[in-house]
């Protein structure tokens, strides 16, 4: 795995909000078909640096690179795209319409060409759509109203959403924050098949220590805007300027 190129730099990003330095002189790397994870105490900078890669802000300083092209005078459209997609801590999604018509409506987000525009995309997309909530164990919940979905499921309909659009690599903002351990396992286990089954290459944040350790091969851990370590996560677990940020921090 290591062998494989780099599909995400991220070199020296900075970014502040007034005189908040919420990013300083942030620099990581993902390699094509990883799982990497980045943690940190709350208001370290996670989500921040999620923005500053698929161009939800400008930057102040450093560069963004995505199968090797550089992204920082793009946009959040055009950055998706090249495959790139992030989910967000709070999911988005239509909560008065069915699943089903949430899953139609995430679609157009990424058209590859012409002729992917002009070709009608009705019967492929419900096609894809159904086997997608088929994935995530949606189906039969397919006609609900969104809305009425538990949060977990709400979460699962989100990424089965942005798989609709066939990202490269997705960027996953807390995906198991607010869900209940019985839907956290199965959502692990649909991360997993969607980085071995799908070769979708993820960057996940993720709070919950023992999710992350079981689903990452590597992991970047911020504290107070600044890149603190990273390493296998073994390393990360017995690193004592890890256990430090997150015992300073409660
Ligand atoms: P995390 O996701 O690790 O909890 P965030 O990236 O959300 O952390 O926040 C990092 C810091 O940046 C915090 O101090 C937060 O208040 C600040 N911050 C984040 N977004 C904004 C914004 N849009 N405007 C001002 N400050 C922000
Ligand atoms: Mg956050």
């Amino acid at each position: 795995m290591s062998e494989a190129r780099p599909i995400l730099k991220v070199e020296n990003v900075t970014k502040t909000f007034g005189g908040v330095v919420a990013n300083r002189d942030i620099s990581m790397e993902v390699r094509e078909g990883q799982i990497v994870g980045l943690i940190g105490p709350n208001g370290s900078g996670k989500t921040t640096l999620f923005n500053s890669i698929v161009g939800y802000h400008p930057i102040d300083a450093g560069e963004v690179w995505f199968k090797g092209r550089p992204l920082s005078r793009l946009r959040v459209g055009a950055i998706a795209r090249m495959g790139l997609l992030r989910t967000f801590q709070q999911t988005r999604i239509y909560g008065k319409m069915t699943a089903l018509e949430n899953m139609l409506i995430s679609l157009p987000q990424r058209a590859r060409g012409v002729f992917d525009l002009l070709r009608p995309r009705g019967v492929e997309g419900m096609e894809r759509a159904n086997e997608l909530l088929q994935f995530v164990g949606l189906h039969s919940k397919r006609h609900h109203v969104a809305g009425d979905l538990s949060f977990g499921q709400q979460k699962l309909l989100e990424f089965a959403m942005a798989l609709m659009n066939e990202p490269d690599m997705l960027l996953l903002d807390e995906p198991t924050a607010g869900i209940n351990p019985t839907l956290i396992n199965g959502l692990i286990d649909r991360l997993k098949r969607a980085n071995e089954e799908m070769g979708i290459t993820l960057l996940v944040i993720e709070h919950n220590m023992r999710v992350i350790m079981n689903l990452a091969e590597h992991i970047y851990c911020l504290a107070h805007g600044e890149m603190l370590a990273d390493g296998p996560p073994d390393a990360i677990r017995n690193d004592q300027r890890v256990i430090d940020a997150y015992l300073g921090a409660h």
